[in-house]
């Protein structure tokens, strides 16, 4: 009996759940899947078991709750200076995760290209190869992992469809400069492309960074899908509760897949978010500055161990380049790494095409409390004694 479809062909287990798994049967201290390990604001479970208790507890809209389709609007608004109907320009979906999905099902045929940046995140190829489309990808390379404008714009052929875009990047910790997204927007607007735009870390920016929606550069309101999610902006990752916002047309196209995939996002969890994206703007920036706090920690502490430290600008995520300390292959780091050390980590070769471009290169979450920090950091300081 054949059990597994030829669309899952070469999809093997997320890294996320591999690395989380081998840290749960180890004991290793999991700096690998990023998600907080402390609650979001308390004032925001208090509304998601309001929710409960007032006794909405049945099928949202398909589109969402209007509360919070209305409070995504003005956050849009608010934040970025994007002005969308949420009648028809703002779709709910469950985590960010489904509206890729549903945006890509939804706007991507069999055939169609799709240019994405490496590293990716891991369900963009997996999304592209279910939807039978190809994927061009455009790596990000050390030490800077800027974006090769001339590489996008070799990439770009008679069949491509869309730009699956994400800044603040994961892994890298990039967030994209007003020239980088210009060019991307020339690109887009030049050869009639859809943009779908991962934004999923748009307020977890450090320093004077800035983080510019795509959307809101001359021209792209028309063809670019904003996707971002409650997950990361409010530390409830395990809620599902994401969005997708743009022109009509393209928001019903990831409404009419989306329909299949889930039918409805969780209802509760709607009221909450939709209550947290009025009222819980300076919870955001208290995140967003502690952060940075922990941010610098692991970074120093990454350093001081003897891994090249590339400081993000943006997201969760710290990267090292594991040569200094005479390793060269970052996947068998991982796997040796809770024998070495205690410690999960993430390898980036996995999220690339050209996988030696991403070899060296290991992927830490600051988004852990400091003592967790610490004990990661106390861990890896043994591991200079066991050089590759
Ligand atoms: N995009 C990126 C870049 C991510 O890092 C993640 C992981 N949280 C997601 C999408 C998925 O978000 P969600 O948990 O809301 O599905
Ligand atoms: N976005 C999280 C990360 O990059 C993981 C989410 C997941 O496991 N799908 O670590």
């Amino acid at each position: 009996m054949r059990t597994a479809s030829v669309r899952l062909q070469g999809l093997d287990t997320s890294i996320f759940a591999q690395m989380s798994a081998l840290a749960a049967r180890t004991g290793a201290v999991n700096l690998g899947q990023g998600f907080p390990d402390a609650d979001g604001p308390s004032e925001v479970i208090e509304q998601a078991m309001r929710a409960m208790r007032d006794g909405h507890n049945q099928y949202a809209p398909g589109l969402g709750i209007p509360e919070l389709r209305a409070a995504i609007a003005r956050h849009q608004q608010r934040h970025h200076g994007l002005v969308v109907d949420p009648e028809t320009e703002v779709v709910v979906a469950t985590g960010a995760t489904e509206a890729i999905a549903a945006a890509v099902l939804g706007l991507v045929d069999p055939g169609d290209e799709v240019v994405v940046f490496a590293p990716y995140y891991d369900s963009y190829p997996a999304m592209i190869q279910m939807a039978g489309a190809v994927r061009r990808t455009v790596t990000l390379r050390a030490p800077d992992f800027r974006l090769p404008v001339d590489e996008l714009r070799a990439a770009i052929g008679p069949r491509t469809r869309a730009i699956l875009l994400n800044t603040p990047h994961n892994p890298t910790g990039v967030v994209l400069r007003d020239d980088e997204l210009a060019a991307i927007a020339d690109v887009a607007r030049e050869h009639d492309l859809v943009v779908i735009s991962d934004e999923v870390y748009e307020h977890l920016v450090f320093d004077d960074h800035r983080h510019i929606p795509i959307a809101s550069l001359p021209g792209m309101a028309e063809r670019t899908l904003t996707i971002s999610s409650a997950g990361k902006t409010f530390s409830f990752t395990g809620w599902k509760v994401g969005w997708a916002t743009g022109p009509a047309p393209l928001v019903d196209s990831v409404m009419r897949a989306k329909q299949w995939l889930s039918y409805t996002s969780g209802t509760p969890f709607q009221h909450a978010v939709a209550w947290a994206l009025d009222h819980a703007d300076a919870d955001v920036v208290a995140l967003r500055d502690d952060l940075q706090v922990r941010r610098d920690h692991l970074c120093a502490g990454l350093a001081e161990i003897g891994f090249d430290v590339t400081v993000p600008e943006g997201t969760y995520f710290t990267t090292t380049d594991i040569r200094p300390l005479g390793f060269d292959d970052g996947l068998q780091l991982c796997l040796d790494l809770p024998r070495l050390a205690g410690v999960v980590a993430v390898p980036h070769q996995v999220f690339h095409d050209d996988v030696d471009a991403g070899r060296p290169f290991l992927r830490w979450a600051f988004c852990k409390r400091p003592e967790v920090l610490d004990d990661a950091l106390a861990r890896l300081a043994s591991l200079a004694s066991h050089r590759g």
